[in-house]
């Protein structure tokens, strides 16, 4: 199945596509993770992304179309993928369509994860990540067993820098401005699923694996 998880920053998108990678066995690739882990080994495309990102911009789309570009030929992409924070504009969603109509292929369904500003803003605050594997947590809605530490690979877990106050607000402009027209671009086609993402975790989990019908 090849789907795209579409929502503001802090929707909660990351964390269902870890849950439905696994379910379905299909690669979960988050242009948000390649970024950090580019930035992590002091890469060039690092050093330009992370201009834009500490500003609470979006990357631009040359240089994430080409690394999107890179990912899904790869081979663990055959069989489906699960697409997180990408596409966040019109002109990449013109992209991805081209390039698999190219290969004979086609997005299968979007979900769009519908959750209020004022939510998300709670959610940013508290979201805590590992700095070796990438699991995401939450200090209230999804703590740590053991404070600090990763669940998965007891490595620590902090804040991102871009999840401060003042760059979260100007990612969830950037957000409404660049990012939630691609609701209507994919209820044009047909594609799209909505879920209200205000429920917790796994009652949210439930409601993608429903509409999805997997
Ligand atoms: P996104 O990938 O859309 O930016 P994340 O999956 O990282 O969002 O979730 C943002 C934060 O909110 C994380 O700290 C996560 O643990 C928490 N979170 C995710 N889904 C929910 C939910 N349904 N209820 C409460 N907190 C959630
Ligand atoms: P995320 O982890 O999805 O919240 O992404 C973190 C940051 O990476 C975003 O605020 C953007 O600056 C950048 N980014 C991630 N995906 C994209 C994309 N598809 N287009 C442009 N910038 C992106």
């Amino acid at each position: 199945m090849k789907l795209i998880l579409l929502g503001a920053p802090g929707a909660g998108k990351g964390t269902q596509a870890t849950k439905l990678s696994q379910k379905l066995s299909i690669p979960h690739i988050s242009t948000g993770d390649i970024f950090r882990n580019n930035i992590k080994n002091s890469t060039e495309l690092g050093k330009k992304a992370k201009e834009y990102i500490d500003k609470g911009m979006l990357v631009p789309d040359e240089l994430t179309i080409s690394i999107v570009k890179d990912r899904l030929m790869q081979d663990d992409c055959k069989n489906g993928f699960i697409l997180d924070g990408f596409p966040r504009t019109i002109p990449q969603a013109e992209y991805l369509e081209k390039a698999l109509n190219e290969m004979g292929t086609d997005i299968d369904h979007v979900v769009n994860v519908s959750v209020a500003d004022e939510e998300i803003i709670k959610r940013m605050s508290g979201r805590r990540v590992c700095t070796n594997c990438g699991a995401t947590f939450h200090t209230v809605f999804n703590p740590t067993k053991k404070d600090g530490i990763c669940d998965n690979c007891n490595a620590s877990v902090i804040q991102r820098d871009d999840d401060k106050e003042e760059t979260v607000i100007s990612r969830l402009k950037t957000y409404h401005e660049q990012t939630e027209p691609l609701i209507g671009f994919y209820s044009k086609r047909g594609k799209l699923l909505t879920v209200i993402g205000r429920e917790e975790i796994e009652e949210t989990s439930k409601a993608v694996i429903k509409v999805l019908g997997v």
